[in-house]
């Protein structure tokens, strides 16, 4: 049964079927984008005769290596790696490492391949990677997550540089990690170069890329509620899954936008505080601690933990910013968001809703951003990292902070200026897919066939 109006993006499809059977999430991701490119295709025959779509789809070189660690009883563990190099068209391949016992080749594939229309959206030279391990930091020693580290950047250090390729953190990667492969990675090469983001401060990181992507969240939202409903997030209930480092700061900066944050969640289970979340008692547990969210609802009185992540989205919000992880949001949480009166949900992961779900808040109008456009905050963020260290200068966090501010709005009115152009105005996650899209396929148009 043909899924698409155009033969040609069906073609595509199907290519992209056969090719990547069994990848169920790297497939979910391509037909989104697809989907999106209907109109833009009917405009603009060329891209057919480019055989640009063919190549979007088709990542320019994948990684995969072995890694070797040994853990603190002396026993040799081996965990897979990758780094998927998608699309160099506009700017150096820029991409998160995810560690997570889920990665796999699907998962850095749909990864990456979103990456890169979110860099494009930045506005900034970053062309699309990603890559990770199935290796899970939890549980893990300070020395054991070393040793990993190590280990995986001794590979991935062949592949990478600060001209070719600069990844940086996501789920499992945050400042630590990043500390001992950027140390890895100058005992290697014997060079100091800006060849990963999210460093620390003393060795070459920019302020604010800490808060980046839930400051960026926020950011987007304020502009999508201003624009399309002539609203703002003061007085607003917000109810965000996730307690990792973009659910902290989205909740941070929406506090001080003056809503009320009443839920977070972790893998486990989730707490609900009806006189607001006390971000203090969330920043000892998570970053000190390194514990569950559970301890929460031991530590403040009147808040309460529940069992199952997924029941966070029966909590009665204004505002849902899905800051977990892919596919948290399924159809049925989505139906029960809209009967509790959402009238915004931003994503703060990367793909945290299923079509299924995002079909049903644009069916009953409620403002929908895409993780593309709405979480581009920490990329964007990086990608001033880069230039601050390749100018060997660092901006203050007020400068920092509004580029960045500054960068979202613009990823607003793009998305929402080419949703218009389109002929679906208020789509986001059209205007999106297509603003992202034109300026890597310019890009691609220009430089010639060569892969
Ligand atoms: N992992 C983040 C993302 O999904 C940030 C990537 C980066 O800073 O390179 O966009």
């Amino acid at each position: 049964m043909s899924k698409f109006k155009n033969a040609y993006l069906q073609g595509v499809y199907d290519a992209v079927c056969k090719r990547n059977a069994g990848e169920p999430e790297f497939l979910q991701a391509v037909m989104e984008v697809l989907e999106s490119f209907e109109p833009v295709v009917a405009k603009y025959p060329e891209y057919e005769t480019n055989g640009i779509i063919d190549r979007i789809v088709e990542p320019e070189r994948f990684v995969q290596f072995r890694v070797s660690w040994v853990d603190d009883s002396g026993k040799v563990r081996v965990n897979r790696g990758f780094r998927v190099q998608f699309n160099s068209a506009i700017g150096p391949y820029k991409g998160g490492l995810r560690l997570h016992p889920t990665v796999c080749a699907s998962v850095i594939k749909f990864l990456g391949f979103e990456q890169c229309f979110k860099n494009s959206l930045t506005g900034l030279p970053m062309g699309g990677g990603k890559g990770g391990s199935d290796f899970d930091p939890k549980g893990k020693s300070d020395g054991e997550v070393m040793r990993f580290c190590q280990s995986f950047m001794t590979e991935l250090s062949k592949h990478i540089g600060a001209d070719t390729d600069v990844p940086a953190g996501d789920i499992g990667v945050g400042g630590r990690e990043i500390g001992y492969m950027f140390g890895q990675y100058k005992r290697l090469r014997n060079e100091f170069t800006g060849v990963l983001t999210g460093k620390g401060l003393s060795y070459g990181g920019s302020l604010v890329r800490t808060e980046a992507t839930g400051y960026g969240l926020l950011y987007f939202t304020q502009e999508m509620l201003k624009s399309m409903k002539q609203d703002s997030m003061s007085g607003k209930t917000v109810v965000i899954s996730g307690s990792g480092n973009v659910a902290i700061y989205a909740t941070q900066k929406a506090q001080q936008l003056g809503a009320k944050v009443v839920a977070l969640s972790d893998s486990n289970g989730y707490i609900y505080d009806k006189n607001g979340i006390q971000l203090e008692v969330v920043r000892q547990i998570k970053e000190v601690e390194r514990g569950r969210i559970s301890e929460y609802a031991k530590r403040v009185p009147g808040s309460e933990y529940q069992e199952g992540c997924r029941g966070i989205w029966s909590v009665k919000c204004d505002i849902a910013l899905p800051c977990a992880t892919q596919n948290e949001l399924d159809g049925k949480a989505a139906q029960v968001l809209v009967d509790n009166g959402v009238i915004a949900v931003a994503e703060g992961a990367n793909m945290p809703s299923t079509p299924e779900a995002i079909e049903i808040f644009q069916k009953h109008g409620v403002l929908f951003g895409p993780a593309k456009a709405a979480n581009a905050g920490g990329v964007a963020t990086s990608g001033l990292e880069m230039c601050q260290n390749s100018m060997r200068y660092s901006w203050t966090f007020e400068e920092v902070d509004a580029k960045l501010k500054h960068i979202m709005e613009n990823i607003f009115h793009n998305s929402y200026n080419a949703s218009k152009e389109f002929g679906a105005e208020g789509n986001l996650v059209m205007g999106a897919n297509i603003a992202g899209f034109l300026k890597i396929s310019d890009a691609m148009k220009w430089q010639g066939i060569a892969y």
